[in-house]
């Protein structure tokens, strides 16, 4: 039950950016991590700001990892017309 260490702030994302129409490369400007719950039952989020390495846009991402869930869900805002983990 522990995040990702590539996931924290410096590290660069490959994150789909709506300005640029493209999955690009994105930095981590802040993150945050809240969990809760037991050994059996648990919860993790992620909450990240991240910067668009081709315009500078700045976008808000987040993960959730529950213990019954392989895939973490990947939340992207504003919006993209393609959300990652969804597949
Ligand atoms: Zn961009």
């Amino acid at each position: 039950m522990s995040a990702n260490p590539h996931e924290s702030t410096g590290s660069i994302l490959e994150v789909e950016c709506s300005c640029c129409k493209k999955k690009t490369n994105h930095k981590v400007l802040a993150a945050f991590e809240n969990s809760k719950g037991d050994e059996i039952l648990w919860i993790e989020n992620i909450f990240q700001i991240i910067q668009c390495l081709g315009c500078d846009d700045i976008s808000f991402r987040s993960e959730s990892f529950f213990s019954e869930n392989a895939k973490p869900e990947i939340q992207l805002y504003p919006n993209r017309e393609l959300v990652e983990g969804n597949a």
